[in-house]
């Protein structure tokens, strides 16, 4: 029987459950939609303890779009960080370019966000339960065996789950799809190693409202502004994979990476708190054959793991969660039925931006070393609108145009 949930307009199918596998930005984002449109919805995440991995992460505007269209405008905007510029510069803090974000908010609608993680992650996480969620922790997903008319998703702790359709949001790492696909795909490593953290905003690091990128050796430092007068920073070095990663070292190692970099770098590295200090060797995954198996979906970073160097592997996982509620709410002929049209529409766009953010972790991190220089060349001499236009490109692809 079809309802019109009287919140958010959904026509919603009465009665159904989803099951969800993974808490991140893209399990709690679907969750939320679904509970909006009518869905019973649990989602199960194997920790105990539901700590976002990273400090930080930069909302663009069709991510935000999609989060105001759910009702978080107001929260999004208070845990936001003032963004208003963007600048590029030289190792010896020589600038290259000086962009203002306003063409690109005016073009596209809608500020960008620079979020701390754990900040989204509590958002996300009350608007879900308040919305009559329910979420497990300690439940690790460890099978899915598919019926006629329902799903049913295995435990470790040997417990069972069955719903009408399950949503496998378990990440870069996702158990579950192989199921999905039909063959184990490994997440592919981009070369680089992400340290990234939170300092005290100040102004001998950078401008309070300011996106500050500093860049050579193939290697980048940056800032940017999230709530409570706060910097999340990252830094980016090539290096092979499986190096060692200690804790006690990381000062260390950054003094050596960015050893003669500018005076603002060096206060940095002073200023982190390595135990609070993420350090990730980047991977992506994709573009997959399949992101929809019968009454299964695929989302976020277990479909499309992408490589963070165009803030956009969250955003996506976002767009994803709300492209299926609509076709789960729009569409009646069946959960597998709308499950493909999700699948059909979504591939496209993931696979053009997993594509994308990879091509540019390459030329950010001199896989080709000319075609790094050529970059660096390139940004001092772009014109700032050509960067905005270009980022509100991608923004604009998004669902909520
Ligand atoms: C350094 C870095 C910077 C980034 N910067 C940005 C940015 O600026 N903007 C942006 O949009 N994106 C960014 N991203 C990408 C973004 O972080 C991810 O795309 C996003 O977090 C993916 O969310 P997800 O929900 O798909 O997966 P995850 O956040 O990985 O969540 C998966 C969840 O599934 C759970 N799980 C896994 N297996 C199981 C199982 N078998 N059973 C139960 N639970 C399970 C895990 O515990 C986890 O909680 C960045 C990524 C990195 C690494």
């Amino acid at each position: 029987m079809y309802t019109v949930c009287r919140l958010y307009g959904f026509v919603a199918m009465d009665g159904l459950k989803a099951i969800v596998i993974g808490a991140g930005i893209g399990g709690l984002t679907t969750g939320i939609a679904l509970r909006q449109a009518g869905y019973e919805v649990e989602i199960h995440d194997r920790v105990r303890d539901l700590r976002p991995i990273g400090s930080g992460i930069s909302l663009w505007s069709n991510g935000v779009k999609v989060l105001n269209r759910l009702g978080l405008g107001q929260k999004l905007a208070a845990i936001g960080g003032n963004m208003n510029y963007m600048e590029y510069r030289h190792l010896s803090g020589d600038l290259l370019n000086h962009i203002s974000l306003q063409p690109l908010v005016e073009e596209v609608g809608q500020r960008p966000y620079p979020v701390a993680r754990r900040d989204l992650q509590n958002v996300l996480l009350e608007t879900f339960e308040s919305a009559g969620g329910k979420l497990t922790l300690g439940a690790k997903c460890i099978g899915i065996l598919e019926g006629f008319s329902n799903i049913t998703a295995k435990f470790e702790d040997g417990s069972t789950s069955t719903g009408d359709l399950l949503v496998a949001a378990d990440g870069v790492r996702s158990l579950l799809r192989q199921y999905i696909v039909g063959e184990a795909i490994e997440p592919q490593y981009a070369g680089y190693v992400n340290w990234n953290g939170l300092v005290p905003i100040s102004t001998d690091l950078g401008p309070a409202d300011m996106w500050s990128i500093y860049v050579g050796e193939h290697k980048r430092a940056s800032m940017m502004p999230v709530a409570g007068d706060r910097f999340y920073f990252f830094f980016d070095v090539p290096l092979p994979r499986g190096t060692v990663n200690d804790v006690a070292n990381y000062k260390t190692e950054l003094r050596k990476h960015f050893q003669g970099w500018t005076e603002p770098v060096q206060l940095l590295i002073d200023r982190l708190e390595p135990e609070t200090v993420a350090r990730v060797e980047i991977h992506d995954v994709g573009p997959i054959s399949k992101m929809v198996k019968g009454r299964v979906a695929l989302l976020g970073d277990a479909a499309h793991a992408t490589c963070p160097d165009l803030g956009q592997g969250g955003c996506q996982a976002i767009e994803d969660g709300w492209v299926l509620a609509n076709y789960l709410t729009s569409t009646t002929l069946s959960v597998p039925d709308a499950l493909r049209r999700y699948e059909s529409d979504r591939k496209v766009r993931t696979t053009e931006i997993v594509n994308k953010a990879r091509n540019r972790a390459e030329t950010i991190h001199g896989k080709d070393p000319e075609v790094t220089q050529k970059w660096y060349d390139q940004l001092a001499k772009e014109s700032p609108l050509d960067v905005t236009k270009a980022i509100a490109k991608i923004i604009s692809g998004g669902p909520l145009h």
